[in-house]
């Protein structure tokens, strides 16, 4: 397997610098899964190429490996010869610091644009060269291919699906190399070498800037995490709000702090006033397909169920333990056959684009904002109001100017361990506002519970009409 990595901008010998690998000598490094060699086809001031050529050890990374195809395509194969994802593991511990767009002697080198060109002798190109094309071209490469036969002396047989192929730009050797770490692999149809569990993350890592804008996002982004349809999704979700680093939202168990919240609001009798009043809302709107996206233990859940006009509900949850509860509470294993299929309970981030999520009258997000970390709003806004778009949206949120009233809570303190942010009335109908503007929606706002003369009422609801 070999890549050569050339540039003509003089002094040519600084891609020695920018690989921090001396045009004179020849080295080589022990891999997991072999040998790379690093050595330099010519260096002169005008011309400067680099080859990585990679010795691939297939019978030990069978060895390391249980049985799983046929034992000769273990043994035998084009691992040793072709570009695949060995090439990218190979990439990121050889020529580590150049992605990384590192050069500690000539730091200037590294962010300067030179002509450069990757010529990869053997790439197995599923999808063939339009999508060779599809995927390089966009990123502003000009591409040449030559696609081999099957058998030189056998002509008859017809072509192979590997190519010899060059991609030219004048770009940083980082963008260069990170777009060979990433579309190298897409390219092949094996089992790749390094799927796991950080992929995902590599991924994201490694397509910041160029991945959520490109094309074929969603081909690269599949075949990247081959055989792992649960990373792809969640990469797409991620892809579009990548400008927002995001870390997976945990898990934890809540419950005890709900508790309390419910103790504390418990002589409204709150909680009850709050789901009336959004059912209200809900049947108002004519809906007949619901959402309530994060359900928590299924309260309202249980109150649609009771009304025949919602046809079809949907709850989704972060928490698989609520989820569990919700599922035990309202006996969904145990309902009548002519309920069964109008009630599911989906475990999901509304951090995450969701298909599941498309295709709904209503939904309803019922003291669920005010958990969400304020940077991931944004993630949260677009998921629900661009992407899942149901036609009406009713939101609840405690108004922190009634905290006051609440001894144990006072002005300072939020109701709940877990909440991020408290707002007030003028807070929340800003934000609102916002949401109703950018994605068209009219918004209008009621008050939940006893309503204080100055103070307002203990929640706020939003509820939005898709224009
Ligand atoms: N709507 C319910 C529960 C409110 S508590 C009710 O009115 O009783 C907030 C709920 O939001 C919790 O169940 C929590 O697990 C869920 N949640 C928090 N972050 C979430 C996220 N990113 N995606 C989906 N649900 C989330």
């Amino acid at each position: 397997m070999l890549l050569t990595i050339t540039t003509t901008q003089a002094p040519a010998t600084d891609l020695g610098y920018l690989l921090q690998k001396h045009p004179n000598r020849f080295q080589s490094y022990d891999l997991s899964f072999g040998q790379a060699h690093v050595f330099y086809k010519e260096a002169d001031d005008l011309r400067c190429s680099a080859c990585l050529l990679l010795d691939v050890d297939t019978v030990g990374v069978v060895r390391g490996k249980g049985a799983g195809e046929g034992l000769l395509s273990q043994y035998v194969n084009d691992r040793p010869y072709a570009a695949s994802s060995f090439l990218s593991v190979a990439l990121s511990q050889v020529f580590r610091s150049a992605l990384q767009g590192r050069c500690n002697e000539r730091p200037e080198l590294a962010i300067t644009p030179i002509p450069l060109s990757a010529r990869l002798d053997i790439l197995p190109v599923r999808g063939g060269e339009p999508f060779l094309r599809a995927v390089f071209e966009p990123l502003g490469y000009v591409v040449e291919t030559e696609r081999h036969p099957l058998d030189e002396r056998f002509p008859e047989w017809g072509e192979s699906p590997y190519y010899s192929v060059t991609v030219s730009k004048t770009s940083t050797l980082s963008d260069l190399l990170t777009h060979l770490y990433v579309l190298v692999p897409v390219f092949d149809n094996q089992k790749h070498y390094f799927v796991g569990d950080d992929e995902l993350e590599k991924l994201l890592e490694k397509g910041k800037g160029w991945l959520s804008a490109h094309p074929e996002r969603e081909e690269i982004t599949k075949r990247y995490l081959k055989f792992r349809p649960s990373l792809f999704r969640e990469a797409l979700a991620r892809l579009v709000v990548e400008e927002e680093p995001l870390e997976a939202v945990g898990e934890g168990d809540e419950r005890p702090a709900e508790k309390a919240e419910e103790a504390l609001e418990r002589p409204l009798s709150l909680n009850e006033q709050r789901h009336g009043t959004v059912l209200a809302a809900l049947r108002a709107s004519g809906a007949r397909k619901v959402l309530d996206l994060g359900c928590g233990e299924g309260k309202l859940l249980r109150a649609l169920l009771k009304d025949s006009q919602f046809a079809e509900i949907v709850g989704l949850d972060v928490s698989i333990r609520s989820l569990e509860i919700a599922q035990d509470r309202l006996k969904l294993d145990r309902l009548p056959t002519n309920q069964e299929g109008r009630i599911k309970l989906i475990h999901g981030s509304l951090m995450y684009r969701d298909r599941r999520l498309e295709g709904f009258d209503a939904a309803a997000v019922v003291e669920v904002v005010e958990h969400l970390d304020p940077p991931r709003l944004l993630a949260f806004e677009r998921v629900l109001f661009e992407f899942a778009r149901p036609r009406t949206v009713v939101l609840t949120t405690p108004n922190r100017e009634y905290n006051v009233t609440w001894e144990n809570v006072g002005t300072e303190r939020l109701r709940h361990t877990d909440h991020r942010f408290e707002w007030t009335r003028a807070e929340f109908q800003d934000w609102a506002q916002g949401i109703a503007t950018r994605f068209g929606y009219s918004v209008r706002f009621l008050p939940v519970g006893p309503e204080d003369e100055t103070l307002g009422p203990p929640t706020q609801m939003a509820v939005f009409d898709r224009a």
